[in-house]
């Protein structure tokens, strides 16, 4: 038969840390101080298997669970000397949930159970407090309407007055009739008659009485428990979080202990190390005389822990260290205990009632990016832990942090959402709203920082995007046009935030029944995708000393290569800053987005333009000097690093001019009329364009154009080769979709590399040629694509848009739908589903290597700087992965991780 009940107490237990998946993160670590003798209040937990048979039983406590109840309820009675509902000398116990992993503040607690008329007499013997004990059955009667006879009971209060609200206004009406102006001054009698009107108020909001019964009171507040995890917090935490449903929730039933007993009494938490610096001192806050609840509820200004925690805000407050110097010694030896045994920072909560310590959690605390760092370094010196536990302590995204500016926390506790969208680019920043490209330009010019708000970027919008701190924009995808530039450049940028309402006409936002105009000042906080409204504090994320270090000690484990996702010397500067060892992706149509970048993307709207070979090859020729340039500086600052250059691969619209001006221009260029000129952009209309024609398509169309890329691709080499360079350039054909794609290509460019050596006379120049796998097609072909291409590269961006049949530009609209409903567990196009994209990649990695055993395996779709698919890379043997230059150190890390997790026993 299942056991449901684990207790702990006396320096005994019967469960562990290593049982969260059972007793919840709080349970575990309860049972496992109780092991290491720490002073625990004795208690038990009921667990998340129970939790599971309740809701299996449509709501119903099994059976089992009475009789293990009663037999738990009296070791606790023997340990604490106390009995449960006993009139002269009352046990009371709290209920308090704890899940598998932390959800802060999401399901509920009942503090008090077992308080009542009949135990009422026997506590305030125990405590000569009268007052003491109506305010502890005040506060069981306000939580255990609330918590147990209310939310448990999915009763929807009208207009948000449930009774709670009313409680409490009964309490603030006499405080105001008697002019008293804290809780403290209300007399014990008052509260007694206050505890019998609320009693009363229940009856008549509820319709049903407040149980005085003590057993009544622990059945509904175990049932409410888990009732929570279903509350509606509860669920939409999980969704954001991607907790299962199916974990549960434990309870964890323990004998009450009170802060708020008198003066030397008290309640704090506290972490072993600071949890913003990672600095090795112990860091904490507390109240003399009260509750755990009060510390949080944030109404008094807490008490600094010790000297070390002591800042202008509670300076003139005594520290725990100097009102009570033996228990705050006692504290910091379990600091000691505690890090020495879990060898990792922990976050502890403790209450002192009357001179004496309780310890009523621990686990592990949640810290800074620096913070991670920062301490897990310490620890391998102090010899705490290990190098790869080290390399692990740090979640790649913390990475993010260290690398951006960053929107202060506390300011954001405090500011209005304006509206959460898709995080696209990281960091925060924060600026005055302007509503397109031009006025970008024109304000930062005038030296004023700005947020570019639009309902989607195209290339016409570039330089307003080099020029705002920030994009905003209501549709679009982690992988849409905004995010891919703003992702490469490390600028901050929310996306597909699809309850904005623009109108770029009016120079007006509309969003949450408020309207914001040009000038408004916003802060976007890039990397959870919330826009607030105003200017938030940011916080200078300064390049840490020891960053360095650790990636050096992180790229030891590490065996999968890490390139980027660049096309300008500059950004492939930034990236090998960064540690890149390659560039896996450079998009030879992103040189037409960048600075600079008008007179190139003029002669590229006139090669597109062209009707006549003779037109194009003229267009052409005045074209090549910019793309060669751009490619021989990247492969002069990659020397001796392979740098893939991928073909041409514009949805030919997305280059098309809209402006009048950009179209007066070209006509005057080709010497045609500007109706000749819409008409042939009219012609390139594409209706399906992402399936249209694109890629290698567009070289099978227009040779020529391929061939001047491989002439800028082999004279930019040559030239450096002739100065004693060592360029490495790989030609990537994309959205190919069988071989003889492959071969057409091939023979131009072997046509070329030969003219190209004998007029240079050099001998060779190393190159590689291969192709992306973004088509199912070709990834179901690949043991025929390899028979042509030396590498392939998982162009997942297109492939998972291909597997799933959405569109990349436009999941924003429905993404959210999917997600909320559980439909999906993430978005496809932000992580690798490694069901059905992740399949195909398997399929073809096989397939490939049947043919070309040494074939080279890369990504660089957008999955190549996401952790949890750089994991699933290195479980399918990739070479490299390749990402924007600000994720090659969260690449680098997560490649890191995972060689660690998987290293085979020697
Ligand atoms: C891809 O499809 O994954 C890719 C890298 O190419 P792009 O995003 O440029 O289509
Ligand atoms: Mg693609």
């Amino acid at each position: 038969m299942t056991q449901y009940i684990y207790s702990f107490g006396g320096g005994k237990a019967e469960g562990n840390a290593s049982q969260k998946n059972l007793l919840g993160g709080k349970g575990a670590n309860l049972a496992e101080m109780a092991i290491l003798g720490l002073p625990v209040p004795a208690g038990f937990t009921i667990s998340t298997d129970c939790c599971n048979d309740y809701f299996r039983a449509g709501g119903k406590l099994p059976e089992q669970l009475y009789c293990e109840l009663d037999k738990a309820m009296s070791k606790i009675e023997q340990f604490m000397g106390k009995k449960f509902g006993d009139p002269k000398n009352p046990l009371l116990v709290s209920s308090r949930s704890g899940a598998r992993s932390s959800m802060p503040g999401m399901m509920e607690t009942v503090l008090n159970v077992g308080l009542c008329p009949a135990t009422i007499a026997g506590l305030i013997k125990q405590t000569g407090n009268p007052w003491f004990v109506y305010d502890a059955y005040r506060r069981l009667i306000m939580m255990y309407s609330d918590v147990v006879m209310e939310k448990a009971e999915g009763l929807e209060p009208k207009d948000g007055m449930g009774i709670r609200l009313h409680l409490e206004m009964m309490l603030n009406d006499l405080k105001n009739d008697r002019g008293y102006s804290t809780d403290t001054e209300i007399t014990a009698e008052e509260m007694s008659v206050l505890c019998d009107k609320f009693k009363r108020k229940i009856a008549q909001h509820l319709g049903v009485e407040f149980p005085d019964d003590p057993r009544e009171q622990l059945l509904g507040s175990i049932g409410a428990v888990f009732k929570s995890w279903n509350g509606k917090r509860a669920v939409s935490y999980r969704r954001i979080e991607h907790i299962p449903d199916t974990w549960g929730t434990a309870v964890n039933v323990q004998s009450m202990v009170f802060g708020n007993m008198g003066e030397n009494s008290a309640t704090g938490v506290a972490f072993t190390r600071d949890p913003s610096t990672g600095v090795n001192t112990f860091y904490g806050e507390w109240l003399p005389n009260a509750q755990g609840e009060d510390v949080v509820a944030g109404i008094r200004t807490p008490n600094p822990l010790n000297n070390d925690t002591k800042s202008d805000h509670n300076r003139h407050l005594p520290s725990l260290e100097e009102a009570m110097p033996q228990i705050y010694g006692e504290l910091a030896r379990i600091r000691t205990i505690l890090e020495h045994h879990y060898k990792d920072m922990q976050d502890i909560e403790f209450t002192i009632e009357q001179g004496t310590l309780y310890m009523l959690q621990c686990r592990v605390g949640k810290r800074t990016g620096t913070a991670a760092l920062n301490m897990a370094m310490d620890m391998v010196e102090e010899g705490l832990i290990d190098e790869p536990t080290m390399v692990n302590r740090l979640h790649p995204n913390q990475l993010d942090e260290m690398l951006h500016p960053i929107v202060d926390p506390e300011a954001a506790k405090e500011a209005k959402v304006l509206v959460q969208g898709l995080p696209a680019g990281p960091g925060g920043a924060c600026g005055q709203i302007v509503f397109t490209s031009d006025d970008a330009v024109y304000w930062k010019r005038k030296g004023k920082s700005v947020i570019l708000v639009r309902d989607e970027t195209n290339p016409e919008d570039i330089e307003g995007m080099r020029a705002a701190k920030g994009i905003l924009t209501a549709r679009g995808g982690m992988t849409s046009h905004a995010a891919l530039v703003a992702r490469g450049w490390g600028k901050c940028c929310i996306v597909g935030a699809g309850a904005l309402k623009i109108k770029s006409n009016l120079k007006e936002l509309h969003a949450g029944g408020k309207i914001y105009r040009e000038g408004d000042f916003l802060t976007l906080n890039g990397t959870t995708g919330i826009a607030y409204e105003g200017k938030l504090k940011m916080k200078d994320a300064t390049a840490n000393p020891k960053f360095r270090q650790f990636m050096a000690i992180a790229d030891k484990y590490r065996t999968m290569k890490v390139r980027t996702n660049a096309e300008t010397p500059k950004d492939a500067a930034q990236a090998l800053e960064f540690g890149a060892e390659g560039i896996g992706l450079f998009r030879t149509e992103h040189m037409f987005y960048g600075a600079d970048s008008e007179k190139p993307l003029f002669l590229l709207r006139k090669v597109i333009l062209s009707k006549t070979p003779h037109e194009r090859e003229i267009a052409l020729n005045e074209l090549y000097p910019f793309i060669k340039k751009e490619m021989q500086g990247t492969l002069e600052i990659m020397d001796g690093k392979p740098v893939t250059f991928r073909l041409l691969d514009p949805p030919l619209h997305e280059f098309v001019p809209h402006l009048r001006e950009n179209q007066e221009e070209l006509s005057r260029e080709l010497g045609i009329d500007i109706e000749e000129i819409e008409k042939r952009s009219k012609a390139l209309e594409e209706t399906n364009p992402m399936m249209g024609h694109r890629g290698v398509r567009l070289g099978i169309t227009f040779p020529e154009i391929t061939k001047m890329q491989f002439k800028a691709i082999f004279e930019a080499s040559a030239e450096l080769i002739k100065l004693g360079k060592s360029p490495l350039p790989e030609i990537m054909v994309p959205v190919t979709c069988n071989e003889k794609e492959l071969i057409f290509t091939k023979r131009l460019c072997v046509e070329v590399y030969e003219d190209v050596l004998k007029r240079h006379g050099v001998d060779s120049i190393a190159h590689q040629f291969g192709t992306m796998i973004e088509i199912p097609r070709a990834a179901l072909m690949s043991h025929k694509m390899a028979e042509h291409a030396e590498f392939f590269s998982f162009g997942t961006n297109d492939l998972t848009q291909m597997t799933f049949g959405f569109s990349r530009d436009d999941i924003g609209s429905f993404m959210n739908d999917y997600i909320d409903n559980a439909i999906l567990d993430a978005d496809p196009f932000a992580t690798l589903d490694q069901e059905a994209v992740g399949s195909l990649i398997e399929i073809s990695v096989k397939k490939g290597r049947e043919t070309r055993p040494d074939i080279k395996l890369g990504i660089c779709g957008e999955h190549g700087g996401d952790p949890q698919s750089i994991e699933f890379c290195h479980k399918v043997g990739l070479t490299y992965v390749s990402c924007s230059p600000y994720r090659v150190p969260v690449a680098r890390l997560a490649a890191a991780q995972a060689a660690i997790k998987y290293i085979k026993p020697s």
